[in-house]
């Protein structure tokens, strides 16, 4: 029997379909759907491109092998909030936005969902998977107390809990965040919360590169930091490069930081609205655009390289990073060079493949090949889409 038929058989003709490319489509509304189905796949040897709302489709090698779309949408089981303890559980499937706004609601605004996603239909578990860090938020690592994952072979499995202090031995969880789905489905996530600040706003900061910038995004209060090259400041309608610095916290501290800003750093207040577009600037496709870390004391001399190159450059200048925009393999080939972590996050399909989107990092493969074999031996879950083409 075909593995669609044996999906059809399974969990019902409503939950498998078509799909443009591929052989099919399956759909599980539940964790327990989702095992069958992984079953089912790794028996077949069907593998299996996992998609939440497909915003970050473009991203990783292109997946050849890849026989049948994996939704994850349908993943909408139990949302529970503790507001005393600031935790919450939540299902993978379920939009980041409509997370967001529930917690709020549940607990009188008095916490925040830790996440600052690129799209509005980004699913909770599309971000855990890419763990990309936020404009606000900082990486999703930091939240994340415990995983339901469904393995490759079927298997349900959990790693961490609901509390803060549960882990002896290796903390496994850590393990998926950042594995784009090829390790292993999350089904649910147990995150912690953020208390939600009394005060926020937003500030404008001129610095002709972002080496200036680094001072003013580590005040105490700064949450959200980004530095943007002329021509993308322009978008948020400012002359010249600068930094978009959100201030939150007690309203003492936010008032006490912007006091500084405006005294030391000549500052000007600005519409909070530019950072949805700022954020915005890192999803869909650009053509191009290339993650790179660096050093803050590289900042400057890496950045300036790129811009000469012709790439416009978004920087979060306190945690080291920042992205080139360009579609031009020269420029992806500079980047590479010019921090210590580089990951091509879109870019044309010729180039997606033949270059190696990752950054060429040989003493890993190894590793991170019997990871792979380990937990997908089969390979079924996105093959060939991760560093290395694993
Ligand atoms: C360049 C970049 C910048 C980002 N910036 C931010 C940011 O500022 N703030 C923030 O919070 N997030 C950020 N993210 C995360 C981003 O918001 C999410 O990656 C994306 O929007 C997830 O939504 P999606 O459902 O469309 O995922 P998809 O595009 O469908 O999937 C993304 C990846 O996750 C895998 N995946 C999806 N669902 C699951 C699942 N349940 N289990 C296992 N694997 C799964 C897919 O296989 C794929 O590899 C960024 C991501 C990238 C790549």
């Amino acid at each position: 029997m075909s593995v669609l038929a044996a999906l059809r058989r399974e969990l019902g003709e409503d939950r498998v379909g078509s799909s443009p490319g591929l052989d099919g489509r399956v759909f599980p509304r539940s964790g327990e759907e989702l095992a069958t189905a992984l079953r089912l796949l790794a028996a077949g040897e069907a593998s299996a491109i996992v998609r939440g709302s497909g915003s970050w489709d473009a991203l990783g090698h292109p997946m050849p092998r890849a026989r049948i779309l994996l939704e994850t949408t349908g993943l909408l089981g139990e949302v529970e909030v503790d507001a005393e303890d600031g935790v919450a559980h939540l299902p993978a499937g379920a939009l980041v936005f409509s997370l967001s706004e529930h917690v709020r609601k549940e607990t009188g605004g008095a916490w925040e969902l830790p996440f600052d996603p690129v799209s509005p239909s980004s699913t909770l578990g599309g971000c855990l998977a890419t763990a990309s860090p936020g404009f606000c938020f900082g990486h999703p690592r930091d939240v994340v107390l415990g995983l339901e994952i469904v393995l490759a072979t079927g298997e349900r499995v959990r790693c961490g809990g609901r509390v803060v202090k549960n882990v002896t031995g290796y903390d496994l969880a850590k393990l998926y965040l950042g594995s784009l789905g090829t390790l292993g489905v999350i089904e649910a996530a147990w995150i912690r919360l953020l208390p939600a600040p009394e005060k926020t706003g937003c500030w404008w900061v001129p610095a002709a590169d972002p080496s200036l910038a680094v001072e003013p995004a580590r005040l105490p209060s700064a949450r959200a930091a980004a530095w943007l090259s002329a021509g993308l400041a322009r978008e948020l309608s400012k002359p010249g490069p600068g930094m978009l610095l959100e201030l939150a916290g007690d309203a003492a501290a936010v008032a006490a930081d912007a006091e500084h800003l405006v005294c030391q750093n000549g500052a000007t207040a600005s519409d909070p609205t530019g950072l949805g577009v700022v954020r915005g600037m890192r999803g869909g496709d650009p053509g191009g655009r290339v993650r790179v870390s660096a050093r803050p004391s590289q900042l400057a001399e890496s950045v300036a390289g790129l811009s000469r190159a012709g790439a416009e450059i978004l920087a979060h200048p306190a945690r080291g990073l920042f992205w080139a925009f360009s579609a031009d393999e020269a420029v992806f080939a500079a980047a590479e060079r010019a921090g210590e972590g580089f990951l091509v996050e879109a870019a044309p399909l010729a180039i997606r493949e033949s270059r190696e989107l990752f950054g060429e990092n040989p003493e890993l493969r190894p590793l991170q090949a019997a990871i792979k074999a380990q937990y997908d031996p089969a390979g079924i879950l996105n093959p060939g889409r991760f560093a290395g083409r694993i």
